[in-house]
């Protein structure tokens, strides 16, 4: 089956899904290059990565395989200094480039002036309106003309994330998601950052093993789950940023979400 034709099928809606359930089946027995080489054969694949340590494992996979995945990042503007500078770092060391997306300046004014500019702390809509701006419509951006979306999400990594699938068709983005670290364990992971010498964040040594935003992410205790250092302040257990939930679902954006610009896609 050659990309053109994957292409077509994607744009029968109701066949994207068969697609995306005939790839998770066949993910199920490749290693982790021949799961993003079989992600790439669909088409034009975009990961984007956090720089966590899963999304260092891919990425190192892909530079060191030279596989054509292009590498995304969202630069939310609130990240750790640890995390921009693994950037360079990882560019460096694998040769490759990094797509950097960044949130627009009106918008962030925009939010500042309904909410403040951490007024994330103070609700869930306002949260959620922060994401929606930092990182929502950055990603828009970075999947905008992909086929396929490529992450780095675990079964391992939260309750919420306990069924996640190799591939899956992601109607509102209308693209096959592919998470080929989905029944990797975090003591494999760890296991092949080590054996690899992958650069990894400092951060995850200091009791941070999910690294998102600065003023959202604390660490966390020993025998806390590896997400509970992500909006502490919550109380909902299921709590994710939007970039793995639709949109219109779990955690709606509200219509007065101060935008000045829109999603693309
Ligand atoms: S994680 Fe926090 S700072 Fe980052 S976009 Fe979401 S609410 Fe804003």
């Amino acid at each position: 089956m050659t990309s053109h034709d994957v292409i077509e099928r994607i744009a029968y809606g109701e066949d994207a899904e068969i697609l995306a359930a005939e790839l998770n089946a066949r993910l199920a027995s490749l290693d982790l290059p021949g799961r993003l080489s079989a992600a790439a054969e669909l088409g034009h694949a975009v990961f984007t990565t956090s720089l966590g340590i899963e999304d260092q494992v891919i990425t190192a996979a892909i530079g060191t395989h030279r596989l054509p995945v292009e590498v995304s990042t969202l630069e939310t503007g609130r990240l750790f200094k640890e995390t921009v500078e693994l950037i360079s770092e990882t560019e460096d060391r694998y040769d490759i480039a990094i797509r950097r997306f960044r949130p627009e300046q009106d918008d962030i004014d925009a939010y500042a002036e309904k909410y403040g500019l951490n007024g994330f702390y103070d609700s869930i809509e306002a949260r959620h309106a922060c994401c929606h701006v930092r990182k929502l419509i950055p990603l828009a951006k970075a999947l905008a003309g992909a086929q396929v979306w490529v992450t780095g999400l675990r079964r391992g990594q939260s309750g919420n994330r306990a069924s996640t699938p190799f591939a899956e068709y992601d109607a509102e983005r209308d693209l096959i998601k592919v998470n080929p670290l989905a029944d990797w364990d975090i003591e494999t992971i760890n296991a092949h950052v080590t054996s690899q010498d992958i650069p990894i964040n400092p951060l995850h040594a200091r009791g941070y093993p999910s690294i998102g935003c600065e003023p959202c992410t604390r660490a966390i205790k020993p025998g806390e789950p590896e997400r509970a250092g992500r909006w502490w302040w919550e109380g909902d257990e299921k709590r994710e940023c939007g970039l793995h939930v639709p949109e219109n679902a779990s955690q709606p954006i509200p219509a007065s979400a101060p935008l000045a610009s829109s999603i693309a896609r």
